[in-house]
């Protein structure tokens, strides 16, 4: 077999799983990111047991243990009275259930892990993509600064605004959901008085589309909240953009005493209004394919969008594996076939905002392994 020479749009979660994953089964890949340098921008990453066992494979467990968090419990309350409507064991029980514990940690800590599995010059920063394009053999890549790379395969790992979707399959039309989200950490030592601090809860409001999520980060020592609500009038959809702590408060004032405590917290928030966008019914053309949110974004209400990109990238490395390019077309079909349906029936169910609200069995989602699912043809 002749090492494919592969072109990776977009160093997040994604991209980087992705190129690691290929370099293991023997290609050559080249990711370009378009930021200058990985800061501590945006927030949480949930990874359950199914992207745990990626990251394991990946090489990177041992960092995500030390650096991120393991909540004890997945639990939810009534956001008035504060009653418990369910509560899962999470830290053993999922080691003990599904091989492998949940962690929470924060975006870039994940970044710098997987950006620590790749040798020098895979990585290219401040090279932004400015359209990919077809050849007769393989594709090209075209950067903003008016340079041209050709691969014998390109893949999409930007995002959710996609520069690689657009090229291959237009402007994507999301439609507003009327929710927004706000996003916080908090230091720890700020909430020391709160109850069941080292859990997962969510604090079901009411009605689904308002509530309040949050658990630990960083070794316990920070607090990760994330809170939706119905708005209309934001319409901006970004990791980064600041929100107003005031209204933040205002918003959830008659929560319990519990739930408002981790908003008095806040000092920065961001905020972000909510899209959604059907599944695609193609994610390749030629020798251009797509990963991660670029090809099945998701509200976060599962919080599987990284887990499903980390999962991507391993079934995309196993479909290529001992495949050279007259292969390419037959392993990208393997790889979507394998992965549309799983992704779709998530995108579906945090659309859908009722995951574990009363309990119920998680083990179709956290059971999955990406290193063993059988590939399908
Ligand atoms: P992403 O992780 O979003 O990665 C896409 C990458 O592609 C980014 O690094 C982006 O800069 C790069 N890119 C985009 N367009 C181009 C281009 N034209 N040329 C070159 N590079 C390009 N999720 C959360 O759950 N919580 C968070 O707090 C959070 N914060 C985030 C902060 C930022 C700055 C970003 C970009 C994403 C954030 N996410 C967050 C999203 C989360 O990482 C993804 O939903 C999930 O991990 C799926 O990964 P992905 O690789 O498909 O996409």
């Amino acid at each position: 077999m002749t090492a494919l020479n592969i072109g990776i749009v977009g160093g997040g979660v994604g991209g980087l799983a992705a190129a690691i994953a290929l370099q293991k089964v023997g290609h050559r890949v080249t990711v370009f990111e378009q930021a200058s340098r990985y800061g501590r921008v945006g927030a949480d990453i949930n990874l359950t047991p199914n992207a745990v066992k990626v990251c394991d494979g990946l090489g990177i467990g041992e960092a995500l243990r030390q650096h991120g968090a393991q909540p004890t419990h997945r639990i939810s309350r009534t956001w008035d009275t504060g009653e418990e409507t369910s509560r899962l064991e999470m830290a053993e029980a999922a080691v003990r259930n599904y091989n492998a514990p949940q962690i929470t940690i924060h975006r870039a800590d994940l970044l710098e892990a997987l950006t620590s599995r790749l040798p020098a010059g895979v990585l290219t920063l401040e090279k932004r993509v400015a359209t990919v394009g077809s050849q007769a053999q393989g594709a090209s890549v075209r950067f903003a600064d008016g340079t041209q790379q050709d691969y014998d395969l390109v893949i999409g790992a930007d995002g959710i605004h996609s520069v690689v979707r657009a090229a291959l399959f237009g402007q994507d039309h999301p439609e507003f959901t009327g929710l927004v989200s706000f996003r916080a950490t908090v230091a720890r030592d700020k909430l020391a008085s709160l109850p069941n601090i080292d859990a997962f809860t969510k604090w079901w409001g009411p009605e689904p589309s308002i509530q309040i999520v949050t658990f630990p980060l960083n070794r316990g020592r920070e607090q990760f909240i994330f809170a939706t609500t119905a708005q209309d009038g934001w319409r901006d959809e970004s990791w980064t953009l600041p929100g107003d702590v005031h209204e933040l408060r205002r918003i959830y004032r008659d929560f319990h005493p519990e739930a408002r405590a981790l908003l008095d917290a806040c000092t920065e928030v961001t905020k972000s209004a909510l899209y959604v966008r059907e599944p695609m019914p193609q994610w390749s053309q030629g020798a251009i394919t797509l990963l991660g949110d670029a090809c099945h974004p998701m509200v976060p209400f599962m919080a599987q969008g990284a887990c499903m990109a980390l999962e991507d990238a391993v079934v995309l490395a196993r479909a290529l594996q001992g495949v050279d390019m007259p292969g390419v077309a037959a392993a990208l079909a393997r790889y979507e076939n394998t992965r549309k349906e799983r992704t779709a029936r998530v995108q579906r169910g945090s659309r859908g905002n009722e995951w574990l609200k009363q309990g119920g069995n998680a083990d179709w989602v956290y059971g999955y392994d990406a290193w063993q699912v059988p590939l399908a043809d």
